[in-house]
């Protein structure tokens, strides 16, 4: 049985950003200091200047995905606290940044919204998935799963070799991707959720949304904790 979720109330805790005692992992004044993505393009999530009501990748290329949800810009300290967290001890920092994208969907699905009716977390490489012992997208939907009532299908698998995307450009990321995801479950005209801890140029969320619409979904969500504020590469 794990204890750490009980031990996690009782045990008194300091901020990881600040240092101070806090009631959660983030203190309350480092909280609302977070970076947010709250003026962004309605359908990728990449933040906007003053002027644009879309995002220009957006205009030229519409994307296979219908929406995105993502709460926080991928900058300091963002960066360092998904860095820290997804390394060590998923559960709790999925349970410490898993509020931000609940409070983000409830303000972007009105009461005339339908809501997906599965969560869908990216795969991780295999090979990251053996090192680390556990997928931090799949962490995510888990507590988010147990926030909104939905459930999680992990009906992704990647296939292949893959090399890091770190390592690429924008480029030779689209193909280093190709192909990388199956679907085997058909969908039946399901919304679907996807789940990742961060967007970097939105190529894994247009492959895998290809992949979802050719196995039956009728309408893919992407809902992801942040998004750089450029793509790189
Ligand atoms: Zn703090
Ligand atoms: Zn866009």
């Amino acid at each position: 049985m794990d204890f750490s979720k009980y031990l996690y109330h009782f045990l008194p805790h300091i901020c990881v950003l600040c240092g101070d005692r806090a009631d959660e992992l983030i203190c309350q004044a480092c909280h609302v200091d977070l970076p947010r993505n709250d003026r962004c393009c309605p359908t990728c999530a990449l933040p906007l200047t003053a002027d644009q009501l879309i995002c220009g990748d957006c205009l030229a290329l519409p994307k296979r995905f219908h929406l995105t949800v993502c709460p926080l810009v991928y900058q300091y300290p963002v960066d360092h606290l998904i860095l820290r967290f997804k390394k060590r001890d998923p559960r709790t920092w999925a349970r410490a940044l898993a509020p931000f994208l609940a409070t983000a969907l409830a303000t972007r699905y009105g009461p005339s919204d339908s809501w997906p009716d599965i969560l869908i977390p990216v795969p991780s490489h295999s090979l990251t998935r053996l090192r680390r012992g556990f997928n931090q997208a799949h962490a995510l939907a888990d507590m988010l799963s147990k926030v909104i009532g939905i459930p999680v299908a992990p009906v992704i698998k990647r296939q292949g070799k893959l090399r890091p995307q770190k390592t690429l450009d924008r480029k030779t990321r689209f193909a280093n991707l190709h192909g990388a995801f199956v679907c085997d479950t058909h969908l039946s005209g399901a919304t679907v959720a996807v789940i990742d801890d961060v967007i970097t140029t939105g190529a894994t969320a247009e492959l895998i949304s290809d992949c979802l619409l050719k196995a039956g979904a009728g309408a893919v969500h992407i809902w992801a904790l942040a998004r750089t504020p450029k793509p790189r590469g």
